[in-house]
């Protein structure tokens, strides 16, 4: 069993940005990246997507998944130890935390590591629908992100879908709807789930169109590799008729989940699963415990506001080791 100052879980913007923090700060933080964490691949969402143009410092823009490579390099250069494996045990009922891997967390099993401070950062999966066609299309047409790609060219003065009736459906139409011909919400249900004032400007919106009582149930487009979605067969729930309607766009804002398992019941969590940390801070319901990233945030989910979480949760953890390892003052008079 080694011990560390402090560990990162999690290998996203936040965290890296977190690791860059530490190790010029000379803490030696670990960081353990996942091995297909909850079905990512190592370096998080982005690693998922093309294009990221809308992080500051490229000008042409730049792959997700090099962005996330240039991130590992650069936690790598001052000094991060990153470990490829899945944190799939936390223990913080006592200090030092514990923490094991998913190689070796048999009950009764030593721990891997300990820790005197914890960074959360395990960011968050958008929800998917498993629809036909969704496979085939995703990131052809379907995006789970309005911000990311709604500029890309494919979706300029096209017809596009939204599928959600929450705060984020109803705003990833509006954002869409400055590209798109027109934007159509498809909700499942009669009702809004957003907030009044969302769903009013929502549905006042001169391109935005609202079809309540619908759901998608394919997407239809072109076959060759790489062709894009055209079509999108939908169905009412309420008389269950169907029709194929030209669809460019699909954007999934069916909500997200936070990866937050490792710690349920140990810090506190929101009724969604999103670690709470106190407002402007990383700190959680547990001192020595910090999260970044989406992990604890539902309202922004950017690749940039990650970053900036991170950089808030080294420097937390960097006072909160400093206040831990003071030398108490009759100590201090010895030396
Ligand atoms: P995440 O990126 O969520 O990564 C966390 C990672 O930590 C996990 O994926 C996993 O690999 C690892 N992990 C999880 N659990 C464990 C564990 N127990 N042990 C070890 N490792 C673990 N944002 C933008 O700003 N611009 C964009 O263009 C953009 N495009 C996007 C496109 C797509 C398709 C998606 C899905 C998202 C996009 N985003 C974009 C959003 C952006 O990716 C996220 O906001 C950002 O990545 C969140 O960063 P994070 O640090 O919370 O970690
Ligand atoms: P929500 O959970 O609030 O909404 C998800 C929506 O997706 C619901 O309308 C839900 O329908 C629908 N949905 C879920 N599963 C399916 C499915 N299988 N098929 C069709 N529809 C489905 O998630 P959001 O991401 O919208 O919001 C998360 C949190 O973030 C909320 O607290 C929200 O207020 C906040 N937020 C605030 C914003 C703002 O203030 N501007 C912007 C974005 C988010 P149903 O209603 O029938 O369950």
């Amino acid at each position: 069993m080694v011990h560390s100052k402090v560990v990162i879980i999690g290998s996203g913007p936040g965290a890296h940005t977190a690791a860059v923090y530490l190790s010029r700060a000379e803490l030696q933080p670990v960081l353990y990246e996942g091995m297909l964490a909850n079905g990512t691949a190592a370096g998080g969402q982005l690693t998922t997507t093309t294009d990221v143009e809308n992080f500051p410092g490229f000008p042409a823009g730049i792959g997700g998944q090099e962005l996330m490579e240039n991130m590992r390099k650069q936690s790598e250069r001052f000094g991060t130890e990153i470990i490829t494996e899945t944190i799939s045990k936390l223990d913080l009922s006592s200090k030092p935390f514990k923490m094991w891997t998913e190689w070796n967390d048999a009950p009764g099993s030593e721990p891997a590591r300990t820790a005197d401070a914890v960074i959360i950062a395990t960011g968050a999966n958008a929800r998917r629908l498993d629809l036909p066609g969704e496979e085939k299309f995703w990131q052809n047409g379907i995006s789970a992100c309005a911000v990311c790609d709604g500029a890309v060219p494919i979706f300029r003065n096209k017809p596009l879908y939204v599928i959600g009736g929450g705060d984020s459906a109803a705003e990833e139409a509006m954002f869409l709807a400055k590209y798109g011909s027109s934007v159509t919400v498809l909700v499942r249900k009669d009702k809004l789930r957003a907030s009044n004032i969302m769903a009013e400007r929502l549905l006042a919106h001169p391109k935005c169109i609202v079809r309540f009582n619908t759901v998608a149930t394919e997407v239809i487009g072109d076959s060759k590799p790489n062709g894009l979605m055209s079509h999108l067969r939908v169905k009412s729930t309420v008389d269950g008729k169907e029709e194929i309607v030209e669809a460019n766009g699909l954007f999934y804002a069916v909500g997200h989940d936070p990866a937050s398992a490792l710690v349920k019941g140990q810090i506190e969590t929101d009724d969604e699963g999103y670690i709470v940390t106190k407002p402007g801070t990383s700190y959680t319901s547990l001192e020595g415990v910090f999260a970044c990233g989406d992990v604890q945030d539902k309202r922004y989910r950017q690749a940039i506001t990650s970053a900036g979480s991170g950089c808030i949760a080294a420097l937390d953890t960097e006072k909160y080791l400093s206040e831990l390892h003071e030398v108490p003052e009759p100590a201090k008079e010895k030396i």
